[in-house]
């Protein structure tokens, strides 16, 4: 056999009845296939369904009681556990590694002795996790290193991750130096209403490079730590929100690895009036050299009066990495025109204190600064909400930059000016307004631009703050908002700035 069709798809053990009647259905209408490939979280060697006539299944389980690697439960099925090489009679291998998150650091060494002993070359990778870059790429918090290195080692043409079980992921086709080309995918669950069966063909064995045409969509690895400013990014929520201020820093985990400049141009920078596919029904108000957006899955919820998130962020229209306060003094008069409008705004009008979070870094796409409205009582717990999520950062996350905020009495004390204009610093900043009078203090933490920092680390700060801890992933279910909804929240948004709204009087 030279070419072989392949089903991909994800069940629990609950639905398996009825996922393998589907999975039955498409068989007769889009195969015969040669070979499906089953993950499910729960299902174990007492897997019932009827399989009979289907093609060799198999079966494999992230069940963690399990010891035993691979077990044939009937005449077609192949349970599959923990990890594993597995070598089919027509000359497909796939590996597996189902173990979570948790588990992988812990059997770090297990997992990479185990591949290591392998020298075939690898179809068909199958992980419950995903790797960090592509993780990172479509704001997922989590992501492993360890798929990383299993991902570069193995190269597989597609690899297929299960820990998402909701949404439907693609990236486009990349390519390493062996000119192998891979696939990333994420399976979601049967039952999640998204695509939860994948069918494709690969030619197998010797006819591999010779037969497979270069896709036109070819992206940049992203395991290189290069992202090109031609990539789409192919995340199912519609456009990937860079709007959360969640710009995506490459992780410099790897020394040796390729270290290129990734550029992202106006044109498909999410903030850059020049991107077409801009958000233009979020904005709030656009002044001479700043504007004001709601953002993208905002964390804060309505509360008391305040009948909005009240979450936006304000961003100069230029597009640039790092604000340069010295060099560039007008644009940083006009961000904090706008951040004392915006504080005012929440005091005067909704009772609310105000905390703007930033991150000023060379490595950033487009500057900007978040800033979300807080009940006043809690401008009292940020100091431990703060100390909380960096103890946290520095003891737990150990691949990010360590982070020790040092604070300041306000924006002109010469300390902290000091510190904001050495264009040599890159820093996250959190600003506390208790109200719109007095001078807010100033948490601000350096770091080197060489440095892995933790791109949610001001909004996981704030949710724990806020108590909104289901709400940290901007681009979770509980967050997004549809396209109606967001367009309500930044008409009523407009509403209530319009008597603070500085655009309005800016010359
Ligand atoms: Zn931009």
């Amino acid at each position: 056999m030279t070419n072989a069709k392949i089903l991909v798809a994800h069940i629990s053990e609950g639905d398996a009845d009825e996922a393998i009647r589907k999975v039955r259905k498409v068989n007769e209408k889009s195969g015969p296939f040669d070979l499906i490939v089953v993950f499910s979280k729960s299902c174990d060697e007492t897997f019932e369904p009827n399989t009979d006539g289907l093609p060799q299944l198999l079966l494999i389980s992230s069940d963690k009681d399990n010891n035993s690697k691979s077990k044939k439960i009937n005449e077609n099925v192949t349970l599959l556990h923990s990890l594993g090489i597995y070598k089919l009679a027509n000359g497909i291998t796939l590996s597996y590694l189902t173990y979570p998150s948790d588990a992988l650091q812990e059997q770090k060494k297990n997992i990479l002795d185990e591949f290591s002993k392998s020298d075939s070359q690898i179809d068909i990778l199958v992980t419950k996790e995903w790797g960090l870059p592509i993780s990172e790429r479509c704001g997922r918090l989590s992501g492993s290193e360890i798929i990383d290195e299993l991902a570069k080692k193995l190269q597989a043409r597609y690899h297929f991750a299960f820990s998402d079980e909701k949404n439907f992921y693609e990236l486009e086709p990349f390519k390493w130096e062996s000119e192998r080309l891979s696939r990333f995918l994420n399976i979601p669950k049967y039952g999640s209403g998204k695509k939860w069966a994948y069918a494709f063909n690969m030619s197998v064995g010797d006819k591999e490079l010779k037969d497979e045409p270069e896709p036109p969509n070819v992206i940049a690895n992203p395991y290189k730590n290069v992202i090109t400013d031609s990539n789409k990014r192919p995340l199912e929520t519609g456009t990937e929100a860079l709007i959360d201020g969640d710009q995506r820093l490459p992780a410099n985990r790897a020394k040796n690895e390729n270290k290129k400049i990734r550029t992202i141009l106006p044109s498909n920078c999410h903030f850059c009036f020049s991107n077409p596919n801009l958000e233009d029904h979020m904005i709030i108000s656009i002044g001479k050299l700043v504007y004001l957006t709601t953002a993208k899955g905002p964390l804060s919820v309505p509360k008391g009066d305040m009948d909005i998130s009240g979450h936006c962020l304000i961003i100069p229209i230029e597009h640039i990495p790092k604000l340069d306060s010295s060099k560039n003094a007008e644009l940083a008069q006009s961000i904090l025109a706008y951040e004392s409008s915006l504080v005012k705004m929440n005091y005067v009008k909704f009772d609310m204190s105000t905390i703007v979070f930033e991150i000023q870094s060379e490595r950033s796409i487009h500057f900007h600064k978040q800033v979300i409205p807080i009940p006043k009582y809690l401008v009292l717990k940020f100091c431990s909400a703060l100390d909380r999520q960096v103890h946290f950062n520095n003891e737990k996350f150990t691949r990010n930059a360590k982070l020790g905020f040092q604070l300041y009495d306000s924006h002109s004390s010469k300390e902290y000016s000091d510190v904001i204009n050495n264009q040599s610093n890159n820093y996250l900043q959190f600003t506390v307004y208790e109200t719109s009078e007095a001078n807010p203090k100033i948490y601000l933490a350096t770091f080197n631009a060489s440095e892995t920092i933790d791109l949610q680390f001001g909004r996981r700060v704030l949710a724990f703050l806020l108590n909104l801890p289901r709400r940290v992933k901007w681009n979770s279910s509980t967050c997004l908002q549809t396209k109606q909804q967001e367009t309500v929240e930044a008409e009523k948004f407009q509403k209530a700035y319009k008597a603070y709204d500085i655009s309005l009087t800016e010359n």
